[in-house]
């Protein structure tokens, strides 16, 4: 923006007030010129056919616009993953950009709801709607980020009454969500010559370098750079009222879904979120019918939930935001609407359908800018409306928080009903038939009632994190998430007590009397999502994403929920929270380290790295007054591994325990370990945050490896680990359909750049599998998680599917109105005696997401077939859904085999979801270091 001297402030805000008289409202009233076109700029219109613009042509584009208007800031608000600048544009009229740190902090003041009735109400009327709009999320929806440059383009070039008005009320921030996609994907469909022949599909590697699709899963841990700057203007800068989030593609017959959204929604937030969804919603698919632009549906006419938090549009759920989806058909390459004969009838969710044709960009364009226009209309009519109402859901949650309250969870509606059915059949015999029936209607005696709101069963007042727990700086992590998400977190400035329970000085506080508390509440307590089925006693319907993702869950956190109010000794974080420094006490022989840091294995890489000495001890053993369970690590004080100590004691927050002696006892020596991590052409998602992870932790010599590299055979000279992640080994080598990941088919060698050649391919049961075999046999390591594990089968090990029935003629696998677990987090017991799981809790909390479970046969341990992890109780759910969940019991979730010389650690659960449950990180750590160790001894045989 070029910011007019105050002299020239444009008149056009009172032009706006006076629409109707005015025939010369077209005519320049801003004091800005004219605003370069995207015709003008890049050669073509958006939305022309095969016509893509890269991020680098976006970003000059942008800067040359805001030279040239006045409505119109462009901010960076950090760096990607591959160092490009994220932008964010700031849309708004000329004089509200002289105010904007005003409207800002009355955004701000609204959103924390730590106000007046009065002051908000004065605040509301004063402030201003904000808005915020984005694209290019998942890059190869390559409509998100043109429309974005389209509507930008529109506001602030029109002199349109109705843009003035949105101007005027309207703070809109046009956010770019993934401009690393939006550079591959444009250069991936522009590079081929003939028109007719441009794809986006096919691209080669992950759109976002890490995590592709994945990036809109990442909103409440905050992991990659974009997610972190996009929290950042949510939580902490701006506290959008709407957050509109852009998607490609829409349901089949039609052209988009737009919100409402179908059930369930999440018990813990604000209901004046959903009922803001539907005032957006209905104005969107208002506005299309106003238009005549048919084709858009809503609530279940697509599978897009409020239910599940840690996406850009659902996380705001969580903070009082309204986050608005929209999935639209387009491609600059022309489509055909289908001929879906059902979806010609007008009905409920669908009442305005569309016929079939054949589709342009540029209608898509279209349909996005009506789409963009319908929320900022609502925003600007509704604008008090909105602003009161952040601030209301704000202080509702304070109050929540401040008082007893209870949430009824659809567990607890269960077993009183079944209590219920339970008297009324012993009650009334007579009538017991009945009873059974729940022939008596809905409704109840109050007694039962009561037994909703007993003492107990009261929602936390607040949550307690001891500083003295095991791994204290993973919790530091987890705090670290709440603050990126905006919440309130303290740290107790000296020892105290609550509930007669002492806590020591470090220990964090997390209090529900926040505006922010449906966050807080959904990242300690269980999610519990309602039995969901297609009909009573039919099948269970999938929720959109996970069910149950309980971070402190997740991550292992020690907490305690505390029912009563209560006060601390405490001072409120600012910024991201650092453990505190770890101790590091004298030793001529080096230092023991406690297993259970996860962060133990960034200082025993580092020290790895340097060409130290580092040992992991079998046997429990004990140095400076402390116990140390089987597993520490002994880093041997030679080289440069005092320097790597303090540094690490520094900046990791672990303990350093001083020896004067080696430990004596059985130990492995560890080796610098040379790992392959499974990747595919076109980029495994799963596989990207094991790579990012592996990133943080430090590891040092891990590789990408594809399936032509492993088919070529001699792994062993290259690799001492292979891990697959879910999707890495396949059932069968028979075709499984026409697409794989988010690009379609696999293309031939002649149509790609000849560095992604060697990316090319699948894994197979023919080539792939031998080559495993051989290198566990000459020694090598393997890791398997999720379907992965169809590697045990393709060896002949023996190890069977648990989660199967008895039929007459044998047995099937358990069908799905039998047994259904989406994305949950469950409880598995680990024997931690085992270096596997060495550091870790006997009862550990997993994710799962409808994941293998093990069945070991009779003869497994002569085979050298061992459970490391098992589900031991019929009732393993700890938060989301688990239909069916007493068929786990007795299954196990993580074995070892024997394999020739070399190993084969495998995992059912998701042990590294999404870079989220950092509780069982360390069983692939562990296993990367376990599997090729050799014990000290036999190291100082062979002279290692
Ligand atoms: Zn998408």
């Amino acid at each position: 923006m070029s910011r007019a001297p105050l002299s020239l402030r444009p008149r056009w805000r009172r032009a706006a007030g006076l629409a109707l008289l005015s025939a010369c409202v077209a005519a320049p009233l801003s004091a800005q010129g004219r605003i370069t076109s995207p015709k003008e700029f890049f050669g073509f219109a958006i939305g022309d056919d095969y016509r893509l613009a890269t991020y680098t042509q976006f970003v000059d584009y942008w800067k040359k616009i805001d030279a040239e208007s006045d409505r119109m800031i462009v901010e960076e608000i950090g760096k990607t993953a591959e160092g490009r600048p994220q932008l964010m544009a700031i849309v708004t009229s000329p004089e509200n950009h002289r105010n904007l740190a005003k409207y800002k902090n009355i955004a701000q003041r609204l959103a924390k709801g730590e106000l007046t009735d009065a002051e908000a109400r004065q605040l509301a009327a004063e402030g201003k709607a904000v808005v915020w709009i984005d694209g290019g999320l998942h890059a190869t929806e390559v409509l998100g980020a043109h429309q974005l440059m389209e509507t930008n383009y529109r506001l602030i070039s029109s002199n349109d009454p109705e843009v003035l008005r949105f101007l005027n009320d309207c703070i809109i921030l046009m956010v770019h969500a993934n401009p690393d996609g939006m550079e591959l994907v444009s250069n991936w469909y522009m590079r081929t010559p003939e028109e007719a022949k441009r794809s986006t599909g096919g691209i080669p590697r992950l759109y976002q370098k890490y995590i592709g699709h994945d990036n809109n899963r990442d909103f409440y841990m905050g992991a990659q750079n974009e997610t972190i700057n996009i929290m950042r203007q949510q939580y902490h800068e701006w506290f959008p009222h709407i957050v509109y989030n852009h998607h490609q593609t829409g349901p089949a017959g039609a052209v988009l879904f737009a919100p409402p959204f179908r059930a369930p929604h999440n018990h813990n937030f604000d209901p004046l979120v959903i009922y803001g969804i539907d005032l957006v919603g209905t104005s969107m698919h208002t506005r299309f019918a106003l238009e005549n632009k048919p084709g858009a549906v809503r609530r279940d006419q697509a599978g897009y939930q409020t239910w599940w938090n840690g996406g850009l549009r659902t996380a705001v759920y969580f903070h009082n935001m309204v986050g608005l989806l929209t999935e639209t058909i387009g491609n600059p390459t022309p489509i055909d609407i289908p001929f879906t004969p059902e979806k010609l009838i007008p009905q409920e969710n669908y009442v305005f359908p569309i016929t079939p044709q054949k589709w342009h960009f540029r209608q898509s364009i279209e349909y996005s800018v009506t789409a963009n226009y319908a929320v900022l209309d609502v925003a600007s009519r509704h604008r008090e409306q909105f602003l009161y109402n952040i601030y209301k859901m704000g202080r509702n949650a304070i109050e929540k928080g401040s008082k007893d309250t209870w949430t009824d969870y659809p567990r607890r509606i269960a077993a009183v009903q079944e209590q219920i059915r339970k008297d009324r059949a012993q009650q009334q015999e007579g009538n017991a038939r009945l009873a059974a029936m729940g022939g008596f209607g809905g409704t109840a005696p109050t007694q039962y009632f009561a037994s909703l709101r007993t003492p107990e069963l009261r929602d936390p007042r607040g949550f307690i994190m001891p500083s003295d727990q095991t791994d204290f700086p993973t919790t530091t992590k987890f705090v670290n998430a709440l603050r990126k998400a905006g919440v309130t977190v303290q740290r107790a400035t000296r020892a105290f007590n609550v509930g007669g329970k002492a806590y020591p000085a470090g220990s964090y506080v997390v209090k529900t009397a926040q505006a922010f508390r449906a966050h807080v509440m959904d990242m300690f307590e269980p999610q519990d999502y309602p039995n969901d089925l297609q009909y009573p006693g039919g099948p269970p319907k999938a929720p959109y994403d996970n069910a149950g993702y309980t971070l402190a869950f997740q991550m292992g956190v020690d907490f305690d929920r505390i029912l009563d109010g209560f006060e601390c000794p405490c001072e409120e974080i600012s910024g991201m929270a650092t453990p505190p420094a770890g101790r590091v006490t004298a030793g001529s022989a080096g230092w023991l380290v406690d297993h259970s840091y996860n962060d133990a294995f960034v200082a025993v890489n580092r020290v790895m790295k340097s060409g130290g000495e580092v040992l992991w001890l079998r046997n429990a053993t004990s140095a400076g007054g402390k116990q140390y369970p089987a597993g520490a690590w002994f880093i041997a004080n030679r080289g440069g591994a005092r320097g790597i100590v303090d540094r690490s004691a520094a900046d990791l927050g672990i303990n350093f325990d001083g020896v004067n002696a080696r430990p004596a006892g059985d130990a492995l020596r560890m080796k610098n370990v040379r790992v392959g991590l499974w990747d595919v052409y076109g980029g495994s998602m799963p596989s990207g945050w094991m790579r990012w992870m592996m990133e943080q932790f430090e590891f040092n010599n891990v590789k990408q490896v594809f399936a032509p590299e492993l088919d070529a055979g001699n792994l062993a000279s290259k690799f001492d680990v292979l891990i697959f992640a879910d999707g890495g080994i396949p059932e069968s080598d028979r075709p499984s359909g026409p697409g794989f990941g988010f690009g379609g088919r696999m293309p031939e060698a002649s149509e790609i750049p000849a560095e992604f050649r060697s990316t090319l391919g699948r894994t197979t049961v023919a080539n792939t599998v031998p080559q495993l075999r051989k290198f566990m046999e000459d020694g090598g390591t393997v890791i398997t998680i999720g379907s992965s594990n169809a590697l045990a089968t393709h060896l002949d090990l023996p190890v069977a599917n648990h989660l199967v029935e008895r039929t007459p003629t044998g047995e099937r696998e358990l069908p799905r109105d039998k047994l259904f677990v989406p994305g949950s987090v469950l409880q598995a017991a680990v024997d931690v005696t085992h270096p596997l799981a060495h550091g870790m809790s006997p009862r550990t909390d997993v994710f799962f997401d409808n994941s293998p479970v093990f069945r070991l046969e009779p003869d497994a341990a002569m085979k050298g077939v061992r459970a490391i992890a098992w589900f031991d109780t019929p009732t393993p759910l700890r938060s989301g859904w688990a239909w069916g969940q007493g068929y786990l019991n007795g299954g196990v979730a993580a074995a070892e085999a024997s394999v020739g010389k070399g190993k084969l650690f495998m995992f059912g659960p998701e042990i590294t979801n999404r870079a989220q449950p950092h509780g069982t990180f360390k069983f692939l750590f562990n296993g990367i270091y376990y599997g090729p160790a050799v014990s000290a001894a036999q190291a100082a045989v062979i002279g290692m």
